[in-house]
């Protein structure tokens, strides 16, 4: 007789705790999926007894490495880098790799879990992955950079391939890391492959990969507000980061007519009343991606503007956030300010930004509210376009990828609401999202067996 372990959501979080202690980013990131998950699967009897849910939260692998450099005074330094391979039922592995002192084993299986359900939301074949280090970029010279992303491709190359994992860049990571580190692969095995994106436009990159995460966030922002017969003109947004999400989220607010008052970097956030226009952006991307300088010299640029040391910028009254820093950073309180104070549409560009407690505060606020895996997750369509693109040895337009862009965009927002309307003009986005993506990956793994 089959044994059927049908715990309910206490017991099945319960179960994700003790296998994986001292990981409070994954167990975050399972309970926001699972909260939604057991209420689908109430009458599914196949999910239960075929364990999908508990099998897509177990990674089917998770890599840990040395990677040892030098630094440009000859020390040798030491640092661990990971792939987790989470989830490949509807195409091979695909998600970014972050160079950040904060990253550890627990992040990025949070970030590789989020990523299963994220890409099968874009409806292209791709699963789910993510990878990193805790090495720190800031700081370190351009050969040292160099250095440690050749060190970490050495190992990681016997781990990806075009058809079996392909990664891409995230916090710490852009076109200078992917260069060296497909360099590096390139040397190594002598194959010209489409193994990672984010590429350079010489050597295999698509248009618009750079821009489309942030773009697509506020594609995605214009879609919930259609909803309601609203558009971005004149309205104002908040934006924590300064990185490459963030920058290019502001440049589309801003070319679809609405305000941008604040960036922000680890330091604290700028607060530019008169509105972050087009040109103050172009200069925040050469300073902070270029110069690698930090967002309070903002204010020595445009004098008008105040620098806010160590604080968020969610007290600053807006129509709309978008959080596009980091995990974590939009905690219970700065939701309940962002309400108190009339926001009424929240687009998460960054992965995970909001905690658990303010998720239940904009779900019971009835926000216009998307979680990242469904917002952000235009950079990494875009990123399978790049894959088609490398397979067919062609590059497509940009007003044609951008069309492309649009239409993934809005169909994200189709199955959300698919899944997340609630009635009486009330959209769970997170609910949405979470099912949808969650139905894809489920049904191809039934069809799959016990594997
Ligand atoms: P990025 O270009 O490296 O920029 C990251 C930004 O976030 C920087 O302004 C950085 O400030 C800030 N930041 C990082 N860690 C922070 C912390 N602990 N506290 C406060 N601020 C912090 O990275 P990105 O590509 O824009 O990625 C931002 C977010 O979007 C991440 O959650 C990433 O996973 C997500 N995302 C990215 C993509 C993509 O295509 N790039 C796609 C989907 C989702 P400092 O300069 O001070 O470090």
């Amino acid at each position: 007789m089959a044994v059927t372990d049908h715990v309910d959501l206490n017991g099945f979080m319960e179960g994700v705790k003790k296998r994986n202690p001292h990981q409070p980013e994954f167990v975050q990131a399972v309970q926001e999926v699972a909260e939604d998950i057991f209420e689908f699967m109430e009458d599914k009897e196949e999910y239960h007894s075929q364990q999908i849910l508990r099998r897509i939260a177990e990674p089917d692998r998770v890599v840990s490495f040395r990677v040892c450099w030098e630094d440009d005074a000859g020390n040798i330094r030491v640092q661990r880098g990971w792939r987790v391979q989470n989830n490949n039922a509807i195409g091979p592995y695909k998600g970014g790799i972050r160079f950040h002192p904060s990253v550890t084993e627990s992040v990025l299986k949070f970030l590789a879990f989020e990523q299963t359900f994220k890409n099968a939301l874009t409806g292209l074949p791709m699963g789910g992955g993510k990878g990193g280090s805790n090495f720190n970029p800031k700081g370190k010279s351009v050969r040292e950079i160099m250095r440690f992303c050749q060190s970490f491709m050495t190992e990681l190359y016997r781990h990806i391939g075009a058809d079996i994992d392909v990664p891409a860049g995230d916090i710490g990571v852009g076109g200078r890391e992917i260069g060296f580190m497909f360099g590096q692969y390139k040397r190594i095995t002598n194959n010209f492959t489409g193994v990672l994106t984010g590429k350079g436009l010489e050597w295999g990159g698509s248009l618009i990969r750079t821009e489309a995460t942030g773009y697509g966030a506020v594609y995605f922002l214009e879609n919930m507000l259609a909803t309601k017969g609203e558009n971005l003109e004149g309205k104002t947004a908040v934006i924590s980061g300064s990185g490459n999400v963030a920058t290019h989220a502001a440049e589309k607010i801003v070319q679809l007519g609405g305000k941008v008052l604040t960036l922000s970097d680890s330091g604290g956030f700028i607060h530019d009343p008169d509105g972050i226009t087009q040109d103050k952006i172009d200069w925040v991307k050469t300073h902070k991606t270029h110069r690698r300088g930090r967002i309070e010299e903002y204010v020595e640029a445009f004098p008008k503007a105040t620098f806010h040391a160590g604080k968020t910028p969610w007290g600053v009254p807006c129509d709309m956030a978008l959080p596009c820093a980091t995990q974590n950073e939009l905690l219970g309180e700065d939701a309940k300010m962002l309400v108190a104070n009339g926001c009424r549409a929240v687009s998460e560009g960054a992965n995970m930004p909001t905690d658990l407690d303010g998720v239940h505060i904009f779900k019971a606020a009835k926000l216009l509210y998307a979680p990242g895996k469904a917002s952000n997750a235009g950079g990494v369509a875009v990123s399978g376009l790049e894959m088609s693109q490398n397979s067919e040895r062609r590059s497509w337009k940009e007003d044609e990828l951008q069309q492309m862009l649009k239409d993934i965009m809005a169909g994200i927002h189709k199955s959300c609401i698919r899944y997340g309307d609630q009635g009486g003009g009330y959209i769970d986005y997170v609910k949405g999202a979470n099912i949808a993506g969650f139905k894809k990956v489920a049904d191809a793994m039934l069809a799959f067996g016990v594997v």
